[in-house]
């Protein structure tokens, strides 16, 4: 989702592709097509489109992939204004 943005080089998105085996499950569970193949193994092609939802990082076998859910998503952040910390999520 190349029109979608939260906040530019905030995302705590990380993969380690040493450890990828190219199941393709990060990429059938992004919502914003962050990841795509390259080489047999999972790429991050759109950092920015992350919006720290965690379901790449949960659903990944090979616990390839790091991210802190709502440290970057400007949804929680405005949440976290409105409701507090407890009960802002960065469900969108
Ligand atoms: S879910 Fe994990 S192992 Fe599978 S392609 Fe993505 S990073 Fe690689
Ligand atoms: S945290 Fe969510 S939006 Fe970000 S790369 Fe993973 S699945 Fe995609």
């Amino acid at each position: 989702m190349k029109n979608f943005r939260y906040l530019e080089n905030v995302s705590t998105l990380l993969l380690n592709r040493d450890k990828c085996l190219g199941c393709g499950i990060c990429m059938a569970v992004c919502p914003h097509q962050v990841f795509a193949f390259q080489e047999k193994k999972a790429a991050i092609i759109d950092k920015d489109g992350c919006m720290e939802c965690g379901a790449c990082a949960n659903n990944c076998p090979e616990e390839a992939i790091t991210v802190s859910p709502g440290v970057g998503c400007a949804s929680y952040i405005i949440q976290t204004w409105i409701k507090g910390k407890d009960k802002a999520s960065c469900e969108c």
